[in-house]
């Protein structure tokens, strides 16, 4: 039999959905220029612990370079419950995962059946809208306006509907830094209860929250905690984002369910890393690491308002969310906003649009990263002044 010479790969509707990273061509285009990345939250400050990659080296020296258990390993589960706001049982009500990613896609993926409805704020992380449509399920975008980025409680109510089964909740949050606030949860928590729907909450930047304010984590309020899954991770907190660490909260029986997706989908985070996170006697001090994103917090503010942006200050996480129409006068998008920047500055940030379900709702905005060290942020401000000067 023939074969045939032009094959078309057939792919799933599910798989064709997805966008793919849209800032690929940005960051070719720094790098070609050798600027400074302040796009991604990957955390050029903190620094990692040493003692942590001495004990990955010793694990692994020492055997541990095989399966082992596929919810993680009971010290680690020992170590993330101690971080945590309220309890939980390590053995039956946390799940090591591979970053958060993966627990997202596992949470939506053990929670919601194809067609049914997930209400999440907008802008937002940019993965959940991929993730909800990776599950098959619908999205129903809440607006948060500007420019302190809270919702409407009556567009929130609007949003349920009889085919919701989830919210899905980003606090702190990516991009706009806002921390949820106890009100703002307990009319969430009225909803969810009303609806019977299960919250899913990515808790990602729980460790950075600034001045004083408190995180309120799901698991703390009434009408939310006994529907809650919380999603974490330790790639911000620990700054280990390759070690692909995150993990999974909930209650026994929804654990029970998260740990057979999560069988299929990794079987396990890898061990060596989970074992040194668990039993190295951890340095990093939380607490100060919060102060001290909070000062970076500052510095970037002091940097990008200075530039003329307009900026509601981040309360929360590693990203500013700033409105750059003072200085487009609107006449140009986002985007062509960020190719001047790395043009005449070398520094790299984020278009708003991909943050938005409609992305011309970002063409005023920009994100930028502030986890980096207090030098790098002092070089962006030397580029930027530079850069000025010559206009
Ligand atoms: N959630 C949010 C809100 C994030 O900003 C990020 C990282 N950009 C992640 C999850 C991914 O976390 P992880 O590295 O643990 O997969």
């Amino acid at each position: 039999m023939a074969h045939s010479q032009n094959h078309q790969p057939y792919i799933s509707s599910r798989a064709a959905a997805l966008d793919g990273n849209s800032l690929g061509e940005l960051f070719l285009l720094a790098r070609e220029r050798g600027a400074i990345d302040l796009a991604l939250g990957t955390p050029g400050y903190p620094e990692p612990a040493s003692d942590i990659i001495d004990a990955a080296y010793e694990a692994m020296r020492g055997g541990r370079n095989q399966y082992d258990h596929p919810s993680g390993d009971v010290l680690l589960r020992e170590r993330i419950a101690d971080t945590l706001s309220t309890p939980a049982d390590p053995l039956t009500e946390l799940t090591v995962t591979v970053g958060a990613t993966e627990a997202l896609c596992v949470a939506l993926l053990t929670v919601v059946d194809p067609g049914d409805e997930v209400v999440l704020l907008d802008p937002g992380y940019e993965q959940f809208k991929a993730a909800i449509a990776l599950a098959g399920a619908v999205p129903r975008f809440v607006p948060l306006h500007a420019p302190d980025w809270r919702f409407d409680p009556a567009e929130l109510a609007a949003a349920f509907t009889p085919r919701t089964r989830a919210v899905l909740l980003n606090s702190p949050g990516n991009p706009t830094g806002r921390v949820l606030d106890r009100q703002e949860l307990d009319q969430m928590a009225a909803l969810c209860e009303q609806w019977d729907v299960t919250v899913i909450c990515d808790e990602v930047y729980s460790n950075f929250v600034f001045d004083d304010r408190a995180q309120t984590s799901i698991m703390e309020v009434p009408g939310l905690a006994e529907r809650g899954i919380v999603v974490g991770s330790l790639s911000k907190s620990y700054a280990i984002s390759g070690w692909r660490l995150g993990f999974l909260r909930a209650d026994p029986v929804r654990t029970q369910s998260l740990r057979r997706v999560h069988e299929l989908t990794t079987n396990g985070a890898a061990t060596p890393l989970q074992v040194a996170v668990g039993l190295a006697a951890v340095s990093a001090d939380l607490k100060t690491a919060a102060q001290e994103m909070g000062r970076r917090r500052d510095l970037a503010l002091e940097i990008f308002t200075g530039m003329g942006m307009k900026i509601s200050p981040a309360e929360g996480g590693c990203f500013l969310f700033a409105d750059v129409s003072p200085l487009t006068g609107g006449l140009k998008d986002s985007k062509a906003f960020v190719l001047e920047l790395l043009d005449t500055a070398g520094v790299l940030i984020v278009p708003g649009g991909p943050s938005f379900a409609d992305p011309s709702r970002g063409d005023q905005y920009v994100r930028i990263a502030f986890n980096r060290q207090a030098d790098l942020l002092r070089e962006v401000e030397r580029r930027i002044r530079a850069a000025r000067s010559v206009e």
